[in-house]
């Protein structure tokens, strides 16, 4: 595995959940111990583990979920804007994943289904407040709204590819995950 040595500068990363579930986060986080190295090289921005509101300029950002809503939109825009190199994290972001199969559904049979007919709702009503993001008629990939730099699949990558590849892109390298840590499930 490549080890990165230690730049002048610390790079910049941004992080972001969009219509993900946090187990692409929770498989970073499986880098354990190696978070620490990870620390000596690299600085967060906007992230779940920070607090910092907005993407500021960045050198890489990293993105798990698909695009869902409006809001989704807005925030991946803002770091495409603000990072040089966009990464595509998990299926749900490389392809829209488990979320996705909304898309043959139908919004309105699928909002019906929860908000009027779910066991146990009684004069249900379909959420309307306007601070709530506008649902897309469907979920779909990174890629269909931006362009997205890497594409890492599976769901969720393994901590181990997750740290391979960050090590690869902070060592100046072209990434590489070799056949053991490429997988899509
Ligand atoms: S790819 Fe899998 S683990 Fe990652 S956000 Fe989607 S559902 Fe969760």
């Amino acid at each position: 595995m490549t080890q990165p040595s230690a730049p002048k500068k610390k790079l910049r990363v941004a992080t972001t959940s969009l219509a993900g579930c946090f187990g692409c986060h929770m498989s970073f986080l499986d880098i354990d111990e190696r978070l620490l190295q990870l620390l000596e090289l690299v600085e967060f921005d906007r992230s779940p583990l920070t607090d910092i509101k907005h993407c500021g300029p960045c050198d890489i950002g990293i993105i798990e979920g698909g695009i869902c809503n409006g809001e989704n939109v807005h925030v991946l825009r803002e770091f495409r804007k603000n990072c040089k190199t966009l990464i595509a994290l998990g299926a749900c972001a490389v392809t829209g994943g488990l979320p996705a199969q909304r898309n043959h559904v139908g919004l309105g049979a699928c909002l019906q289904e929860v908000y009027h007919y779910s066991l146990g709702v009684e004069n249900g009503q379909i959420p309307n407040d306007p601070e709530l993001p506008l649902l897309l008629d469907k979920v779909r990939p990174l890629h269909e709204v931006v362009r997205v730099d890497y594409f890492i699949p599976g769901c969720p990558p393994s901590g181990d590819a997750i740290w391979k590849f960050l090590s690869d892109l902070i060592a100046g390298h072209t990434p590489r995950l070799t056949h053991g840590l490429l997988h899509f499930d």
